[in-house]
């Protein structure tokens, strides 16, 4: 079998748009039961309930998850509440305990997607089951190694796929914890169709305000829903707390969100594709931009005290001259190309200027 010939009734059968809502971290019964009740009585369309039960952590001697303990309580909120539950599993270990404690939903987390022998090892501990199971994008923009993963799955008859979109790592530090790179999940896409994508605005925006933006957004290039972490006391979470919203405001961005076409369906609003390809550029133009003014600035500073004149003709002869090259190479128009770099350093030599005449 073929990764385009994947179906995913189980996806079609739950609400649309697919959300799933829940703790970064599971880290108490009383705080898994609260956030579950506290979802359900908003009465937000939320499907499945999430939380961390292993964390992945940067560095060592932090939270790195409740353990096992965690699985009874997401149980308890299936019980109770009558969600169907999600955890995140890096191992053939997870995978056997998050089985035995009947978990409806498991993730392969960005840190584990981007390597082939934890996702072989996942995929051998799932043979034989029809558990969904969600791929996270690996932490790195590459397509090839999130399509990888999910081969690997289909390769040991898992067959019930979806892709969840959480951003990409960078080394510059931007608005977003991890970077959307558009491109990527939309050329994924394009590729499969028919594979449910959901989007990870908490992992994207690392904080509170863009969520909704970026759920949207998602939704209006036929994404099938989104997973957003959502906590009791978000301010006291013992991970991500400054991402995690409350189920009161998780059922308020779930009322604002305009379904715009169901489903998959969407996927055809090419006009909407575009434009957020367009957009996503945009801002790493900006973001880029930003970055050359901060250079141009320690230049300035550099010029100050070496006593050196701010405008060096030689230097933007090499400018104009790589410009013009880049834009023939790129087939662009080399009045445009060099309109920009005039406009770029013009502005460079304000940036300077205003550090010359600053004491
Ligand atoms: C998470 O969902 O809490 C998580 C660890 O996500 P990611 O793998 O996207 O970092
Ligand atoms: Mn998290």
């Amino acid at each position: 079998m073929n990764l385009k010939d994947v179906k995913n009734e189980w996806v079609n059968e739950l609400s649309q748009p697919l959300m799933i809502a829940g703790p970064c971290s599971a880290e108490s019964e009383a705080q898994m039961l609260e956030t579950a009740r506290r979802i359900r009585e908003t009465n937000a369309q939320v499907s499945i309930f999430r939380a961390g039960i292993w964390k992945p952590r940067t560095k060592p001697n932090g939270f790195e998850g409740v353990g096992v303990i965690g699985l009874n309580w997401l149980k308890k909120v299936k019980e109770e509440y009558g969600f169907k539950t999600a955890t995140e599993v890096a191992n053939a270990h997870h995978v056997f305990a998050a089985l035995e404690a009947d978990v409806d939903v498991l993730w392969i987390g960005a840190r584990s997607t981007v390597n082939p022998f934890t996702v072989q090892e996942i995929a051998m501990a799932l043979r034989g089951t029809d558990k969904p199971v969600f791929v996270k994008n690996p932490v790195n923009p590459d397509l090839a190694l999130w399509v990888g993963a999910l081969e690997r799955l289909l390769g040991q008859d898992i067959k019930n796929l979806g892709v969840i979109h959480r951003g990409f790592s960078t080394y510059q530090k931007t608005k977003y914890r991890n970077n959307p790179n558009w491109q990527i999940a939309l050329d994924f896409k394009s590729q499969f169709p028919d594979i449910p994508m959901l989007i990870d605005p908490s992992h994207i925006c690392g904080n509170r305000t863009g969520l909704a933006d970026i759920t949207q957004e998602a939704l209006n290039v036929g994404y099938q829903g989104a997973i957003i972490e959502t906590h009791c006391n978000p301010d006291e979470a013992w991970s991500d707390a400054s991402q995690q919203i409350t189920p009161e405001v998780l059922a308020e961005l779930i009322g604002n969100l305009k379904v715009r076409n169901s489903g998959i369906a969407g996927f055809d609003n090419e006009m909407g594709r575009h434009r957020t390809l367009i957009s996503d550029l945009d801002f790493q133009l900006i973001e880029l931009l930003s970055q050359r003014m901060k250079i141009s600035e320690k230049i300035g500073k550099l010029k100050k005290e070496n006593d050196i004149a701010i405008f060096q003709p030689e230097r933007w002869k090499v400018i104009t001259e790589y410009a013009t090259q880049k834009a023939k190479e790129t087939g662009m128009s080399q009045e445009f190309i060099e309109k920009v770099f005039k406009a770029i350093h013009e502005e460079s030599i304000e940036v300077q200027n205003s550090i010359m005449i600053d004491r």
